[in-house]
């Protein structure tokens, strides 16, 4: 093995270096992994515009990737050189108030060791995982399961926790996902596993409406020149979806999911606004219509088993998701692209020498 490998660091907003540094080893519990493909995240887009308050530059950005174990450290037994693995970014401690509370997608130690944050990134050559993720979050992927797909194992994680906490979705039911982008295609899949009847998927961008056919979408709504919330009416003789989610991470879109949900209905709350930002919900429809308004934040090692069994056998397809592939120097350029609502995930493939 090399001793230095390509890597794309963050050190301050709106500027990244594609650059050479030391190839990283195994502690013990841990694995190095060649990395294979990583895929570019809403999440790291707002961390290249504003930073992070997690992310110390200069620091290898991106938490989406898979690859091939190339090293291993001691006393991990499950893995091996040369197994293909996908990961996701964090795991939880399993001792502190939350995780003991069972809610460890809250763990308050979830910051130690969060790829791409507090823990060196997946834009790189070699990835190193740390042995909490290596216990609780890593798998072996089966042959004939394209990389690609798998990387994108923490988006869908997130997305399965989300709709774990919709308890009350009626089998037959309507959803309406508001954002067209990666998240919001996953949701739309993820309706449809549940049950859903009529899925309805709101966004400015004409193409995202067409991705969103792809992935089995009923009803699209261009938001720039309909009215949702009359559409929406249409839809469900009056009454408004039995599921709302924001997928966006806008106040306007926060605003507005509560007032397309019939009363007795789901708002789940998926996308992050600017921290500061205030919303304001209709007392009254919350009250007498019972609304039931759900945030959501992150995964559990449940939710990411279950998302990495959706993806292994095909059930949720991830390929309409991914709209360009560019090599790992051109990062920057990539984060732009998806910045601008020209691409959806960038595929960056690192050197393969
Ligand atoms: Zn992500
Ligand atoms: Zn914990």
């Amino acid at each position: 093995m090399a001793n230095t490998m390509l890597a794309v660091r963050f050190y301050e907003p709106g500027n990244l270096k594609a650059e050479q540094v030391s190839v990283p080893e195994p502690e013990p519990g841990e694995l190095i992994v060649k990395n294979s493909v990583t895929l570019t995240c809403g999440t790291d887009v707002k961390m290249y515009k504003r930073g992070h308050p997690l992310a110390k530059p200069p620091q290898i950005m991106g938490h989406e990737f898979a690859g091939t174990v190339s090293a291993v450290g001691k006393g991990v037994t499950k893995f091996s050189v040369g197994m293909k693995v996908v990961a996701a970014n964090s795991g939880p401690c399993n001792q502190c108030f939350y995780c003991l509370l069972h809610q460890p997608n809250l763990c308050e130690r979830l910051d130690e060791n969060l790829i791409g944050f507090t823990w060196p990134g997946t834009y790189a050559e070699y990835v190193r995982l740390p042995e909490r993720i290596v216990r609780q979050n890593t798998f072996q992927v089966p042959d004939g399961v394209p990389l690609q797909n798998v990387a994108s194992l923490e988006p869908l994680a997130c997305v399965v926790h989300g709709w774990e906490l919709t308890r009350r979705f009626p089998t037959g039911g309507t959803a309406v996902i508001i954002g067209g982008g990666p998240i919001g295609l996953l949701h739309a899949q993820l309706a449809r596993l549940n049950g859903a009847r009529q899925v309805t998927l709101c966004d400015v961008v004409s193409d995202r409406l067409k991705e969103a056919e792809r992935v089995g979408v009923d009803v699209t709504i261009n938001s720039s020149s309909e009215d949702i919330a009359s559409r929406v009416r249409e839809l469900t003789d009056g009454r408004g979806a039995d599921v709302v989610v924001e997928a966006v991470g806008r106040l306007e879109t926060w605003d507005a999911a509560p007032t397309l949900a019939r009363k007795g209905g789901t708002v789940l709350l998926f996308g992050g606004c600017p921290s500061g930002t205030i919303t304001s919900f209709e007392a009254e429809k919350m009250h007498y219509g019972e609304l039931h308004v759900q945030g959501t934040f992150h995964h559990t090692p449940s939710s990411v088993e279950r998302a990495f069994r959706l993806i292994v056998s095909g059930r949720v397809s991830i390929k309409p998701l991914i709209s360009h592939e560019m090599p790992l120097e051109r990062a920057e350029e990539a984060l732009q692209l998806m910045g601008s609502g020209k691409a959806l995930k960038v595929a960056l493939l690192p050197p393969t020498k």
